[in-house]
């Protein structure tokens, strides 16, 4: 065996080991190895049953037996039960809606348990466990609790628990790594055994693991996957986030100054030019507007491609942003041309938002000579119209492309309708993404790569992340900040609300409904139950609570439901209508489009708000910031525990959503952040992000070597795990 070799050539797999392998994505030795634990478990934790209190969280070993699947009697919900005992007693085992549990584990087997402690409401019943984990185990280690004399060893013995997925337990991830780590494979010259892990590699030079005391790659994956002591495994793990940040790094600074050598469209507008244009917009920039657009303004006018960030809350303003650097570029001609203008891409997430982007151009441009075209699925679109030269017309698919490559139309907003080949353009000098978190890395390199000379990027973002993981992710941009929200913003009235008081809320919203006004209510849920919450209180989901307000509480106004299950086009007229007006009370959950304006809402109950991070109520608050009348936000949490009003209390407090999701990253850690999932970044990277030195220290080595080769030719092992990393990058799938 050797690190290449196949996991399902050197290990007799089960079909269910197989496929859950597969889920896990491992096929190699090497794969293997890498699927860390995410936690250690030590028998110190270890109980009996006989002291087990309601309500804990507890680990115990035993023999399990009476396994069956049920329905439950009166919620015909279906269950899995079982028994557990050890020396000192017995405890039930419950799954909710998890029957096969029951099945997965064989009668009388030695199991190791942990989970929570329930009872049923009357204090006299039994204990139960509600849906633990459960897994098989070859011995019952000692215990403190169960010996005096617990031997050493097993007393402080760390047992690595590994992410698991039906057919792989965290013990057989466990004994099959542990049967790696010794694997032999040879005899070497001098007549001594050679361990496969003597054939690991390190790409980190070892100049740079030295001046951060971190432990090479070998002795990581053994302290990682083996600890003998708490201090091993936490080296361990900082190795490897430093060295996925590292790469990362490497990766973006790579990309970065391989940019940086291309040349790009040079545009020469004055500060006075730009003035001109922007003094006509019905209010005053802010400064940070202002500073946004005289920085790009100095990008401009380098030669060289702009790589640019621009990040900003709801409602700072990113538009005007993005129309005033769009206008210098529409107004330059090619160069060394006296006629002719250069061209603007504008690329939306989604077809409201370009067709709302259109409809906002229209508005900034229309007192110049400026052609403006919108490209998405359902139809093109070019303004002005021949007959109407104050609207908009619909044209062909056929007519808009050739105008665009003719460069007729200097300023195309659309979806992503404008990555497809059949979109050329004559002078692509600038390429503007909205909401540029919803776009993936290539996505995005799709759009600027499609022309010969490199155009200028602007991304554009409201999602607040920590400045960690802008640093990591967005490596290869420089970054601005629209830290300023335009002057005469009524900043929304945001509330914590008791369950005591919703009739009172209801009664407010009632007024606002009167009034004319709409209402979002956000729901943590769609519609299924949470199996893993069977007894606790049921996070409000979004059908059941539409049908309630429109049952219980508000008969008389429009409610419709919005949710990610929907089809694409049954959540455009859902909030077409809803921007209509033809809905007063929209229930969603959080899908709810970000962008999207809705003057004339102004207001949002968020339900079960703890369940959100703060960054996420943030922008999910600021559906309602957009209008000119009092927007209010009411948040429900449905426990009233002293710390979820203290974190729901820093919404009032924090001046932006950049803040907010600094709050976050230290309270809840990286793993909790929202929108994990898109980013592709490993949990023990994540775990780096709550590390800011580290971050800049692997940013900085990088720089270093990039500056010094960006080939890495002096470094031959790093430049293979970056083409093995980039290899396996996802690929993109165009809807
Ligand atoms: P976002 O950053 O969320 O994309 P928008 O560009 O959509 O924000 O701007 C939100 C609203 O604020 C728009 O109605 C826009 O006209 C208005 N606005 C933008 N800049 C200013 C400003 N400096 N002063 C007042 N209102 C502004
Ligand atoms: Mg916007």
């Amino acid at each position: 065996m050797n690190l290449q070799s196949l996991i399902a050539d050197h290990f007799r797999l089960t079909e269910p080991e197989r496929k859950g392998l597969k889920k896990l994505g491992v096929e190699t030795a090497e794969n293997l190895l890498y699927h860390f634990p995410s936690r250690y478990g030590s028998v110190a934790e270890m109980r009996v049953i006989a002291n087990l209190q309601k309500g804990e969280t507890a680990t115990v070993f035993g023999r399990v037996s009476k396994l069956k699947a049920s329905k439950a009697f009166r919620t015909k919900m279906t269950m899995g039960t079982a028994e557990l005992a050890d020396d000192t007693g017995t405890i039930k085992l419950i799954w909710f809606n998890q029957p096969y549990l029951a099945k997965m584990i064989p009668e009388g087997a030695l199991v190791r348990v942990e989970g929570k402690t329930s009872q049923k409401r009357n204090a006299t019943s039994e204990l139960y466990f509600s849906n633990p984990k459960i897994e098989r185990v070859e011995k019952i280690p000692l215990s403190a609790e169960t010996s005096l004399f617990g031997t050493e060893s097993d007393a402080h013995h760390l047992h690595p628990v590994y992410p698991e997925t039906r057919g792989v337990s965290s013990n057989w991830l466990f004994h099959a790594i542990q049967k790696i780590l010794s694997a032999v494979v040879g005899g070497s010259a001098s007549g001594g055994k050679s361990y496969m892990l003597d054939f690991i590699e390190d790409p980190i030079p070892s100049d740079i693991l030295k001046k951060y005391s971190l432990p090479s790659r070998k002795t990581a994956l053994i302290w990682i996957h083996a600890p003998k002591k708490e201090s091993d495994a936490r080296a361990a793990r900082k190795r490897f986030s430093f060295e996925e940040i590292f790469l990362i790094q490497l990766q973006k600074q790579k990309e970065r100054v391989l940019l940086k050598r291309e040349p790009s469209f040079v545009i020469e507008k004055t500060e006075a030019q730009i003035a001109r244009f922007t003094e006509r917009f019905p209010f005053p920039l802010t400064r940070a507007q202002q500073r946004a657009i005289d920085a790009i303004a100095g990008d401009f006018k380098k030669g060289i491609p702009m790589a640019r960030l621009l990040e900003g809350d709801v409602g700072s303003g990113k538009t005007a942003v993005a129309a005033s650097t769009a206008y210098s570029i529409v107004t330059s001609s090619p160069s060394g041309q006296s006629f002719g203008n250069l061209q603007v891409a504008y690329m939306c997430p989604t077809e409201i938002l370009a067709k709302q982007q259109f409809e906002n151009f229209i508005s900034f441009f229309s007192h110049l000579p400026v052609n403006i075209g919108l490209i998405t699925s359902s139809g093109c679109r070019k303004f002005p119209s021949k007959v109407n030269t104050h609207g908009a017309t619909d044209i062909s698919r056929t007519q808009l492309l050739k105008w665009v490559a003719n460069g007729e139309i200097p300023i195309l907003v659309g979806t992503h309708s404008l990555i497809q080949k059949a979109v050329r353009f004559k002078h692509l000098a600038y390429v503007i993404i909205d909401e540029q978190h919803r776009f993936g890395v290539a996505q995005r390199k799709a759009l600027v790569h499609k022309e010969k000379i490199m155009p200028h990027l602007l991304s554009m973002t409201a999602t607040p992340i920590p400045r960690t993981l802008a640093l990591t992710l967005y490596g290869d941009l420089d970054l601005t900040l629209l830290d300023e929200m335009p002057a005469g913003r009524k900043p929304i009235r945001t509330k914590i609300v008791l369950p005591s008081e919703r009739a009172e809320v209801y009664e407010h919203i009632r007024k606002e409904l009167q009034n004319g006004r709409q209402v979002y209510v956000i729901c943590p849920r769609i519609d299924e139950p949470d199996p893993t919450k069977a007894l606790a209180v049921q996070a409000r989901s979004a059908k059941k609570e539409a049908e309630r307000l429109k049952k219980e509480v508000f008969p008389e106004y429009e409610i419709a439901v919005m949710h990610s299950k929907l089809k694409d086009s049954e959540k455009e007229e859902v909030m077409e209508c809803f921007r209509d007006g033809k809905i007063n009370i929209l229930v969603s959950t959080s899908v709810v489009e970000v962008g999207v304006n809705v003057p004339n809402a102004t207001l949002i109950i968020i339900e079960g708000a703890e369940r959100f991070g703060l960054a996420q109520l943030h922008q999910l608050r600021g559906r309602v910031l957009r209008s000119t009348h009092q927007a209010h936000c009411f948040v429900f949490a449905e426990s009233t525990g002293t710390k979820t009003v203290e974190r729901l209390k820093a919404l009032g407090q924090a001046k932006n959503g950049f803040e907010l999701a600094e709050y976050d990253l230290a309270q809840r850690g990286a793993g909790q952040l929202s929108g994990r999932e898109q980013w592709g970044v490993s949990d023990v990277a994540m775990e780096a992000l709550q590390n800011l030195k580290m971050v800049e220290a692997a940013r900085a080595e990088a720089a270093l070597l990039i500056g010094e080769d960006a080939a890495l030719g002096a470094y031959p092992l790093l430049s293979a795990e970056l083409s093995k990393r980039t290899g396996g990058t996802k690929e993109i799938h165009f809807e």
